[in-house]
This record gives C-alpha cells, sequence and structure tokens, in this order.
C-alpha cells in the first residue's frame, strides 16, 4: 500500500516537473515496449495512438490503418512499406508488420512520420475552391421522400424535406464546376431502395452521395457523420452474384478467358478499391465540415445501409445533421445552414477528386 502510494506521488512529480518545465508532449518512446523483426526496432502503432490520442481505424478486410489527429491523417497497410502521409506517399526501409497480434511500425515510421505528424495540432485553413472538381458525374440521392418522410423533428421538420433541398443545392454547386449530376428523386416522391441503386448503377457516375439526416432518442445527441459501407464477410459472395448479373467492360484490357471466376475477381477488386475510395471521400468530408460548420463532427463510420450495399461505385451516406435536437433543426430549417452544408459537402468532394485515381473499370 505505502509503496503504491510512493509510486502515485513519484509519477505525479515527474508529471509536474514535465509541466513546470514547458514539456507539452508526451516523450513517446522512452517506456514502450520495442519488437525487433529482422534486426529491426518496432513499435506497437496502438500504443503510440494512446500516448498521443491519435484516432486510429483498422479496414480488416484491406488490411489497412487509418490514423487521424485534428486535421493530419496517413494510412498504412500491413505487409506494405509504402504508407501515405496526409496527400502524399512516402515509402519506407521496412514494410508496416503484425507481431504478436499488433500492428507494428518500424523506428523510421515512427521518428519520421508519426512523431512529426502528430506533435501537435497544425490547423490549416484551407483556401476554399482551389483546384478542378476531377470528376465527371455524381449521383445524389436525397434520402426518403413521398409517404415516408425519414425523421421528424420536434417543431415538424422533416428529414426528407431537409434532404431534397441539400441534395439540389450540392447538384447546383456541382454543375457550377462542370460536373454531371443525377438525382434518384427531385420531387417530393417515394423511391425504393432497389431502384436508388439501380439509378446510381445505370448513371456509370463517380460517386453516390446518399443524403440524410439523423434521429436519435436523446435530444442532446447532434453533429456531422458519414458513412461508408461496412466491409463484410457477404462481399465476396456480393462478387460472386454481381458477376453474374452484371456485364463488365474492361477500357483497354483484354481477355482471353471470360470465366466466371474471372469476373468473380474482377468484381472483387472493384468493391475493394470502391470501399477504400468512400473511406478516402468519407475523412474528406469530416476534414472539411470540421473548418466550416460549427457542428460537432461525430466522424466516420461504416454500416450496411441497404442503399450503400448494392452501389457498384464509391459511395457515402451522409447524415447532416440531428433533427431530433432542438439546436440543428432550428439550423437545418435554414436555407443558409443547408447552403452551408452543400458548399462543404462540395468542398469535401473537391479535396477527395484531388488526389483520387479513377478505377479504369467501368459497368456496361
Ligand atoms: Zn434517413
Amino acid at each position: 500500500m505505502k509503496i503504491k502510494k510512493h509510486l502515485k506521488i513519484f509519477i505525479s512529480c515527474i508529471f509536474l516537473v514535465a509541466l513546470i518545465s514547458g514539456c507539452a508532449t508526451i516523450p513517446v518512446g522512452e517506456n514502450i515496449a520495442t519488437y525487433f523483426i529482422g534486426g529491426v526496432t518496432y513499435y506497437p502503432l496502438v500504443t503510440l495512438c494512446d500516448l498521443r490520442g491519435v484516432t486510429m481505424q483498422y479496414d480488416p478486410l484491406i488490411r489497412t490503418v487509418y490514423l487521424s489527429k485534428d486535421l493530419q491523417h496517413s494510412s498504412l497497410r500491413v505487409g506494405d512499406a509504402l504508407v501515405l502521409v496526409n496527400d502524399n506517399t512516402l515509402r519506407l526501409n521496412n514494410p508496416i508488420d503484425i507481431y504478436q497480434g499488433t500492428i507494428a511500425v518500424p523506428l523510421q515510421y515512427k521518428e519520421q512520420v508519426f512523431d512529426v505528424l502528430f506533435r501537435q495540432a497544425v490547423l490549416v485553413h484551407r483556401r476554399p475552391g482551389v483546384g478542378k472538381i476531377r470528376l465527371t458525374k455524381v449521383v445524389i440521392d436525397a434520402g426518403h421522400g413521398g409517404n415516408d418522410p425519414g425523421a421528424i423533428g420536434k417543431n415538424g421538420l422533416k428529414e426528407k424535406d431537409v434532404n431534397l433541398d441539400i441534395a439540389k443545392r450540392l447538384s447546383n454547386l456541382l454543375k457550377a464546376e462542370g460536373v454531371q449530376t443525377v438525382l434518384t428523386r427531385s420531387t417530393d416522391k417515394f423511391i425504393p431502395l432497389s431502384m436508388r441503386v439501380s439509378i446510381a448503377n445505370r448513371s456509370k457516375a463517380d460517386l453516390f452521395i446518399s443524403i440524410h439526416s439523423n434521429a436519435a432518442r436523446s435530444r442532446s445527441l447532434c453533429g456531422f457523420e458519414v458513412y461508408y459501407v461496412a466491409p463484410s464477410v457477404s462481399d465476396s459472395k456480393r462478387a460472386v452474384l454481381t458477376s453474374r448479373t452484371t456485364a463488365l467492360n474492361l477500357k483497354g484490357a483484354d481477355f482471353a478467358s471470360n470465366s466466371q471466376e474471372l469476373k468473380t475477381i474482377i468484381w472483387d477488386m472493384i468493391y475493394t478499391n470502391s470501399r477504400a475510395e468512400s473511406i478516402e471521400l468519407s475523412r474528406s468530408l469530416c476534414k472539411v465540415m470540421d473548418s466550416s460548420i460549427d457542428a460537432d463532427i461525430l466522424g466516420v463510420k461504416n454500416a450496411r445501409f441497404q442503399v450503400l450495399k448494392g452501389i457498384t461505385m464509391p459511395g457515402v451516406l451522409i447524415e447532416v445533421g440531428f433533427v431530433s435536437n432542438f439546436n440543428e433543426e432550428r439550423l437545418l430549417k435554414t436555407s443558409s445552414y443547408r447552403e452551408k452544408l452543400a458548399d462543404g459537402i462540395l468542398e469535401g468532394v473537391r479535396d477527395y477528386s484531388r488526389d483520387m485515381a479513377l478505377v479504369e473499370v467501368t459497368t456496361k
């Protein structure tokens, strides 16, 4: 008991000394267990993230880790030495590894990327409207409609109306940038989910954006969030099904064989690629919104929304705010806030399109 107490005081003293001497950053690396893999020092990534307050998300299907803090981000793939640092690539001397069930990063990544990138919050205020949007066509899906009002606020605001208005505003903004748009509905009409999916897939668009407004039992809950299609075990099954029902038109590709298996593999690749792109878009949207609207950014999430499941292009579902929250219902009623949201989504799309590589596969 006594020893424990002394230890506690000792730790408090160290912390106090660190504070007094102006040491604001936690000395990462001092007391972290390291691994030696093939003669190289590795660090457990989860520990580094805990110490620096870095958010870590892992997509097991593509074995990719997304790290973010404030506006800084980095992506790493297990087994790969190529890492993304904000929007630049960096090739490490050693790959990201898994050791004793935990993701491990080489010393070089810790020192050259992690410690530099996540040292302090650097707020970069992007100038909006810079750079052309490198997309040809975007499908905008206003959630609900007709006899399906979606969520309803305490003061009567209907989700379907908010969704449609923001969808139309976004469509106008995109068209002004030279991007074609397809709306799954442009009036107060009920459209079944399956029809929304087929409209999207037939359009051969580059992106699918579904707009919704949230509702929660707790009236205090508020904020903006983006969902991408969740990784699920049924993805390979889905690829098999789609390969049977959808004809592939591969640009510049000449396949001797046109087997079912080959088609399945290609569809699987499209889905995996679409998911990575969807995650990128989600991140861009949250990043831009964080600096453009005065709402909580609840972040990027994955979910098995039926509308996102069937689409063959990168897609996201945006929950612009909570109509169940008194303040957000009031805001969502105003055209100025809706315009702000549409503008933020446009800037998110611009940010995403800046470095994306379009998948050179289209469906017939
Ligand atoms: Zn909805």
